[in-house]
């Protein structure tokens, strides 16, 4: 569907949709249920998230840890996924081009679908610009990571699809998984001391000290699962940054 195609859907609250998934977030959706729930992104990623940042916790037969009965309980600060449902956001192929999608409805859900509307304004209706244009603005930090890892790295010496493979195996792992300051930093702005007042000042600031910290981690290992994780959060694949 484009973003023209007609679309609207009415949720009835039943909380169906905040069931069973697993929901990536990226830096931004971090930032913005922190500022929600008025704490800091270190204290958002230790009670809403697993995955060092990067997946919203769920706990089983309950659901979406922020759910509060059959409602969001982060409803002002939700993430992007969460904004976007019942449509999704779909790459397409490597460069900067996505469609949008219907996903399959959460089983049980009370949503009724209809074409009262465009994607257009229900995208407007659910207010995803913000996290669209942060996302891309973290994106750009892709090729600074890849261009950091392969200055460092001699891949005529080491095999590439294992560099890799490690990468993915720890930016995906829940538990296990080495320490890695960088990843730290991708989620977690304020203990960066970046600002507090203004989420555009916050990502601006963020990105800035990110930059700053890729270009002075002389780890490859390091920099490439902090690479991956961030282009998953991202929604983006590992091969965003692992392609040469
Ligand atoms: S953040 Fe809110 S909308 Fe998203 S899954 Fe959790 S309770 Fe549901």
């Amino acid at each position: 569907m484009n973003r023209n195609s007609a679309f609207s859907y009415a949720c009835n609250a039943c909380g169906r949709c905040c069931h069973d998934k697993v929901i990536t977030i990226s830096p931004y959706d971090v930032l913005r249920i922190a500022r929600a729930m008025q704490i800091t992104t270190g204290e958002a990623i230790a009670r809403y998230t697993i995955r060092r940042g990067s997946i919203l916790k769920f706990i089983d037969h309950r659901g979406c840890v922020a759910l509060d009965g059959v409602r969001c309980g982060l409803h002002r600060g939700r993430p992007l996924a969460c904004r976007l449902y019942p449509l999704g956001i779909e790459r397409v192929g490597d460069g900067d081009d996505d469609r949008v999608i219907t996903l399959e409805p959460a089983q049980g859900s009370r949503g009724v679908y209809g074409g009262i509307g465009t994607v257009d304004d229900f995208l407007a209706s659910q207010e995803v610009a913000p996290h669209l244009e942060a996302n891309a603005r973290y994106r750009e930090l892709l090729p600074k990571f890849r261009a950091r890892i392969y200055w460092l790295t001699d891949f005529d010496r080491i095999e590439p699809r294992e560099f890799w493979r490690v990468a993915v195996r720890e930016a995906l792992a829940e538990s296990g998984y080495d320490p890695n300051p960088l990843i730290d930093a991708i989620f977690d702005p304020d203990s960066l001391g970046c600002a507090r007042d203004n989420d555009a000042r916050t990502v601006a600031q963020h990105l800035t000290v990110l930059s700053k910290l890729i270009c002075d981690e002389p780890n490859p290992a390091i920099l490439a699962s902090a690479a991956v994780m961030l282009a998953i959060s991202l929604g983006y694949s590992p091969s965003e940054v692992s392609r040469p």
